[in-house]
């Protein structure tokens, strides 16, 4: 076990998990470093949330290895879970229980108290919610409730499954703000999303799962890096899209939007080529007397490489 400082607060070895014989995690690694905020992103079905459960110490892996803290969070789960702070995508919420009875009892059964009720509820907007049942909350206010009593006992590790699905864009800024004062304080965060801008914000580095596998990952600047730039152009009135030039060798895809065509070049990442493919494409339409409206040149996004991945299979 390497017990030096900067060692892997979660590790993932080669995990495999089976549901029967339908394997949904095949053979994924990679460690998330203390401090870090981890994003796991990846389409519907891809393993995200059986990958967080199996670090949550909820099942064992049908192969591979896991480890939290240096330790097995299935066999020595004592050792784990006073450490670990879990928000699941289905709060287990007791809904007859008021907002600040809730609060109440978990703070009973949490290893350390640093904050009040009150203090718990100010942290994610919830005071004037306190003697509310559960049930009447919003879908919203659930999840920031649950954000609550996931970092009631300041974890050093926190497993965050879509924390701001259903929030509004202002709750979810204040939640991105409150993750973000977290791991400035040393907590390493392990978060699925399926908000790009999430975790494009959040994410030291970031992973994109496909059908049980981890196509890419790494830096979100270094995963769009390796997507290149991107041209685009409406295509003039009546102009074929087999007359569209290719561009470094490469040709057009173009899509029909509401009765309107768009071309579209994925070029490499090179600035240079880039600039060169740019300039062949406005002599090509200066000398046909094409003119390109919402012309854009543009490095690829989160978004763009995401797609990619999920209709690459
Ligand atoms: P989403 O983004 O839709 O939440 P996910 O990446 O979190 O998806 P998982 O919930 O881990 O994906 O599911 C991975 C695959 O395993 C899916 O095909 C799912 O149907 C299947 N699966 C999950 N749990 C079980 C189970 N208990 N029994 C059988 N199959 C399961």
């Amino acid at each position: 076990m390497d017990t030096s400082e900067n060692a892997p607060v979660i590790e993932v070895r080669g995990l495999h998990q089976k549901y029967g014989d339908f394997e949904a995690v095949k053979g994924i690694s990679f460690e998330v470093r203390p401090g870090e905020l981890f994003a796991l992103l990846g389409t519907n079905g891809a393993g995200k949330t059986t990958t967080i459960e199996i670090l949550e110490g909820f099942r064992a892996p049908s192969g591979g290895s896991v480890r939290v803290l240096g330790h097995d969070p299935f066999t020595e789960r004592a050792k784990v879970r006073p450490h670990t702070g879990l928000m699941l995508q289905e709060g287990g919420f007791f809904t007859d229980l008021t907002v600040a009875e809730t609060v109440r009892f978990w703070r009973d059964v949490s290893p350390r108290k640093p904050y009040s009720v009150a203090e718990t509820l100010g942290r994610v907007e919830l005071e004037d919610k306190a003697e509310v049942q559960v049930r009447q909350l919003s879908g919203g206010q659930k999840r920031r409730l649950d954000l609550a009593l996931a970092t009631l006992a300041q974890p050093k590790v926190l497993f965050l499954d879509e924390p701001t699905t259903g929030m509004d864009p202002e709750a979810r800024r204040n939640t991105w703000t409150l993750i973000q004062d977290l791991v400035s304080a040393g907590t390493t965060v392990l978060l699925t999303t399926h908000y790009l801008e999430e975790a494009e914000r959040l994410a030291d580095r970031l992973a994109i799962m496909h059908e049980g596998r981890v196509e890419l990952a790494g830096t979100s600047a270094e995963v769009v890096a390796q997507q290149g730039n991107r041209i685009r152009f409406r295509v003039p009135d009546a102009l074929p899209a087999d007359r569209l030039p290719l561009l470094d060798g490469v040709r057009a895809t173009t899509e029909l939007r509401k009765g309107q065509v768009t071309a579209e070049y994925k070029l490499g990442a090179d600035p240079e080529s880039t600039q060169q493919s740019l300039a062949q494409l406005i002599g090509w339409a200066t000398h046909n007397r094409l003119v390109l409206d919402r012309l854009e040149v543009r490095s690829a996004s989160l978004e763009d490489v995401f797609l990619e991945v999920a209709h690459a299979a």
